[in-house]
């Protein structure tokens, strides 16, 4: 398969310029193309015996779209064809303080999580950097109109640090000043957990915002629900965060899907709130998105605010996230399922 130029840095394009015998001056020049999406056909200021060169081994895009939802508020969730044929779903969330992208890192996910609909079909394979980049670029090319994208969140499928080092690579294309630079600290990545490489995160030198997808506050529960919860408690995953916040002075967010009767009682506030001791955090509260495959029961927007109210009255920061492109094919991982399996019964 060929590489996609995106996967390269400018340093890596200018090295690739020297060795085809090319001036270094070549690197800025395709990386404005790359960063603007384009395709080869739109390479006007490149010499044509170099753009052959390079259709030779380099993709100009690595993906491409097949299909796409939008919402009545704006929200439009993306569903893309890679090189390979492997399909990935993005969103694009707009709000007036800047517009965002979720993007995936993988195809499906292999973390099981029972109320996701992004590992129904189990994990396929990783996005590499330039796959997860081209997401965040397709989207701002095409909603340049609208002020482009100025955030990026890592939450659509797959769980970005069992990516690690792709995902390293990409946050550090998505900021990069020659690229499409996107401020560190817009950046999100969401986990469900992956205990040593959170260390490892902050160690790298991230200092964009880190979530954690928690979602139940005992070990017990969260087993039922995560299969992460198996391999790490919730204790030492919590210590984990406390370290991320003490290298990087950031406040972590903590994601918490509310599950109608297993997750959203008193009894819950008061388990969430000593779990959460001495963590400088605020927690996402986020009412259950029904999925096809999952038989867990939703919890209403007012027993939301209810439950906010309890945590906010115990001292814990918390907000019910504001529902955006809920009419947008669901939850993650939804389009992808019903576009295959539109496929397999057509
Ligand atoms: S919630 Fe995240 S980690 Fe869990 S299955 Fe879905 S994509 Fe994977």
């Amino acid at each position: 398969m060929k590489t996609p130029l995106c996967d390269f840095d400018h340093e890596k394009l200018a090295e690739l310029m020297l060795s085809m015998g090319e001036p270094k001056y070549r690197a800025d020049q395709i990386m404005r193309h790359v960063v603007a999406f384009d395709r080869y056909d739109a390479y006007t200021d490149i010499p044509t015996r170099l753009i052959a060169a390079l259709k030779e081994k380099y993709a100009d895009v690595p993906l491409t779209e097949k299909t796409r939802v939008e919402a009545s508020d704006g929200a439009v969730r993306y569903l893309f064809e890679t090189l390979g044929g492997d399909l990935v779903e993005s969103v694009f969330l707009p709000h007036n303080y800047g517009n965002s992208v979720c993007v995936s890192c993988q195809v499906g996910c292999a973390m099981g999580c029972v109320f996701c609909a992004s590992g129904y079909y189990g994990f396929k394979r990783n996005l590499s950097a330039g796959e997860i980049l081209a997401q965040v670029l397709y989207i701002a090319r095409d909603k340049k109109s609208c002020g482009g994208v100025k955030k990026v969140v890592m939450m659509g499928s797959g769980e970005p640090l069992a990516n690690y080092d792709e995902t390293v690579k990409f946050i550090r294309l998505v900021t990069s000043p020659s690229g499409i630079n996107i401020g560190m600290r817009s950046v999100s990545v969401s986990t469900s957990g992956i205990t040593d490489k959170i260390e490892k995160l902050a160690n790298d030198g991230f200092c964009g915002t880190l979530s954690l997808s928690l979602h139940a506050a005992t070990d017990e529960k969260r087993k039922k629900i995560m299969r992460v919860a198996e391999r790490y408690s919730v204790k030492e995953t919590i210590n984990a965060m406390k370290k991320f916040f003490d290298k990087t002075r950031r406040r972590v967010v903590i994601e918490y899907i509310l599950i109608g009767g297993f997750n959203d009682t008193p009894a819950d506030v008061i388990q969430v709130k000593s779990l959460l001791k001495g963590l400088c955090c605020h927690v996402n509260l986020i009412p259950l998105n029904p999925t096809d495959n999952c038989d867990l029961k939703p919890c209403s927007r007012k027993h939301a605010y209810e439950f906010c109210k309890m945590l906010n009255d115990a001292g814990v920061s918390a907000t019910v996230r504001r529902s955006m492109g809920s009419d947008v094919a669901g939850a993650c991982g939804q389009l992808k399922n019903r576009t295959v399996l539109e496929s397999k019964t057509k």
